[in-house]
C-alpha cells in the first residue's frame, strides 16, 4: 500500500487530466479499487489497501507518457512522420462481408481483423468496447470468445469508456487483443517495456483514430432537447446506425426514435467534449499495431456504404492484411503513406499542434496538464490565435449557460446551424491549421 500513489492519483483526477483510461484499477493487483462511473466519464476510486506500483506515475495519460522514449524502446527509433507515427502500411477499404461492414463505424476493418485473430487462434479471446452493456445507455469493456459477440460490438463508442481497468482480470498464460484510445494503447506499450505481465498477455493491439469523444452528460442533453422524458427509457443507443456515415440513434421505451447525422450531432462536442480530449497528442493511435479512420474523402462519402482509412504498423500486421485482402475478407487498396494523415489533416492539427497549445496555456494558467515528453518545434502566431477562439468556444460552452441555451434550441436548428458555422470555421481556419503541418517536427522536451 502506498499512500503517495493514492494522492497522486487523487491529484490526477481533482486537477481534471483523468482521462477515466481505468489502469490504476487495472494496476491494482489487490483488486479492491474500483472505477466509478460520473457525469464526466469513469473515475477511480482507490482502495486504501492498494498495491498499485510506483510505474503508474509513467504511464498515466493524465500525468506523463514519454512518446519518444516510448518510440526509442517499442519501435527502436523514432517515427520519419511524427503526425501519423510509425507506417508499414498504408490502405483505404472495407470488410466484404456486408453485414459486419454495414453494422460497423467506418468499414468494418477492426471487427474483421479480431474476428480473425480469433478464428485462427492467434488469441484466446478479444478485448473489446461495447455500447448497451450494462445497460442500452451505457458502455463497457468486455472479453469475449466468439466472433459473434466480437461483431456485437462493432461501431465507435463516442463516451469514456474505463478500458484498461479489465488488465487485473488477464490471465496469464492467454493471449489476448485489445481495442483501445491512442494514450491507452500507449500506456500498454509502456507496461509491456517493464515487462508487466498481464500487460504482455496482450499480444495485439487495435484502435481507431480518436478525434473527440463527449461526456455522457451530452446523452442526457440530446434526449432533453427532443423532448424526451427521464420516466421514457432508453431501450437501444447506436453511434453509428445505418448507412456510412451513420447516425447516433435513440429508441426509448415508448417508441421514439430519435436519429440525427453523425455530422449534425457534432454540435454537442463543444459543450460536452471530454478534457481527455484536448489534452491528447495522439490522433492516429501511434502504439497500436493497427490504427482505423473513417476514410473521409468526397471519393468514398459519395459513395456511402462504409470506408476506412487502415494503417498497419508493424510487419507482422501488414502481413495479416494483406493475407485478408487475398482471402477476400478485407478488400483493401495500398496507399501512399500521406493517405495516413491527408483525409484528416484538421484533426491531426487539432491534436499535434492544438493539444500542445492548449495543455502549455494550462500550465501558464497555473493548471495541470499532461507531459508527453515532445513539443511541435514551430508554431506560428496565428494559429495560436486560432486555437484561443477554439478554447474560448470550448470554455463558454460547457459553462450553464450555454448549455441552458443549447437546451432551449430544438436539434432540427441547432444541427444544420452548427454544421453550417463548423464548415465556414474549417474554411476560415483551413490555411492556418494546415500551414507548416506538412513540415511538423518536433523538439524533445526530456530524455
Ligand atoms: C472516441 C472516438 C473518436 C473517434 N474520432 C475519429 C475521428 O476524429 N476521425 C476518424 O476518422 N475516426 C475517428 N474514430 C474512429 C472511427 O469512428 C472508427 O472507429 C474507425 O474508423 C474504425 O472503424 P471500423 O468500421 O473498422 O470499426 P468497427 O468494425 O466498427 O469496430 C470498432 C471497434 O472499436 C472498438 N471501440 C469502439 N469504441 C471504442 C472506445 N471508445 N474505446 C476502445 N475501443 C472502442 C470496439 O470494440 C470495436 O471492436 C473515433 C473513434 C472513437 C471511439
Amino acid at each position: 500500500m502506498s499512500k503517495n500513489i493514492n494522492d497522486f492519483i487523487h491529484q490526477v483526477v481533482k486537477k481534471g487530466t483523468c482521462t477515466g483510461c481505468g489502469l490504476c484499477v487495472g494496476m491494482d493487483e489487490s483488486g479492491k479499487s474500483f472505477m466509478r462511473d460520473t457525469p464526466n466519464g469513469p473515475r477511480p476510486v482507490i482502495s486504501e489497501n492498494h498495491s498499485i506500483p510506483e510505474l503508474i506515475r509513467s504511464c498515466c495519460a493524465g500525468h506523463e507518457i514519454n512518446y519518444p522514449k516510448l518510440y526509442q524502446n517499442h519501435y527502436g527509433k523514432y517515427p520519419d512522420n511524427w503526425l501519423t507515427g510509425m507506417i508499414s502500411g498504408v490502405y483505404t477499404g472495407y470488410c466484404t462481408d456486408e453485414k459486419i461492414r454495414r453494422n460497423s463505424s467506418s468499414g468494418g476493418v477492426l471487427t474483421a481483423v479480431l474476428c480473425s485473430l480469433l478464428e485462427s487462434e492467434k488469441i484466446d479471446a478479444a478485448i473489446v468496447v461495447t455500447q448497451g452493456i450494462p445497460e442500452p445507455e451505457k458502455a463497457s469493456v468486455v472479453m469475449v470468445g466468439s466472433t459473434a459477440e466480437i461483431q456485437a460490438a462493432s461501431q465507435s463508442v463516442y463516451v469514456p469508456v474505463s478500458t484498461l481497468d479489465i488488465l487485473n482480470k488477464l490471465e496469464p498464460g492467454k493471449r489476448y487483443a485489445i481495442t483501445c484510445l491512442p494514450e491507452q494503447a500507449a500506456a500498454i506499450r509502456v507496461l509491456q517495456m517493464h515487462g508487466h505481465e498481464k500487460a504482455l498477455c496482450i499480444r495485439y493491439i487495435l484502435g481507431p483514430y480518436t478525434g473527440t469523444a463527449i461526456y455522457p452528460a451530452a446523452i442526457e442533453m440530446f434526449k432533453r432537447i427532443n423532448g424526451i422524458s427521464n420516466t421514457d427509457r432508453v431501450v437501444s443507443l447506436k453511434w453509428r446506425a445505418g448507412e456510412w456515415p451513420g447516425y447516433l440513434e435513440i429508441i426509448t421505451q415508448s417508441g421514439r426514435v430519435l436519429r440525427s447525422p453523425k455530422v449534425y450531432y457534432n454540435f454537442l462536442i463543444p459543450f460536452f467534449v471530454t478534457n481527455a480530449s484536448l489534452q491528447s497528442m495522439d490522433f492516429a493511435n501511434e502504439f497500436a499495431d493497427l490504427a482505423v479512420g473513417d476514410a473521409w474523402s468526397p471519393e468514398f462519402e459519395s459513395q456511402g456504404q462504409g470506408f476506412s482509412v487502415v494503417v498497419s504498423r508493424n510487419e507482422q500486421m501488414t502481413a495479416l492484411l494483406e493475407d485478408l485482402h487475398l482471402q477476400g475478407v478485407l478488400n483493401l487498396k495500398a496507399e501512399p503513406s500521406e493517405s495516413a494523415f491527408s483525409m484528416h489533416g484538421h484533426m491531426i492539427d487539432f491534436k499535434k499542434r492544438g493539444s500542445y497549445i492548449r495543455n502549455q496555456t494550462r500550465r501558464l494558467l497555473g493548471m495541470k496538464a499532461p507531459d508527453f515528453g515532445y513539443k511541435p518545434a514551430r508554431i506560428g502566431f496565428k494559429r495560436i490565435m486560432v486555437e484561443m477562439v477554439i478554447s474560448t468556444i470550448f470554455v463558454l460552452g460547457k459553462t450553464t449557460l450555454f448549455r441552458l441555451i443549447l437546451f432551449l434550441l430544438p436539434e432540427r436548428i441547432i444541427g444544420p446551424l452548427f454544421n453550417n458555422l463548423r464548415l465556414r470555421w474549417k474554411k476560415i481556419s483551413k490555411k492556418t491549421k494546415r500551414q507548416g503541418l506538412e513540415s511538423y517536427e518536433v523538439i524533445i522536451t526530456e530524455e
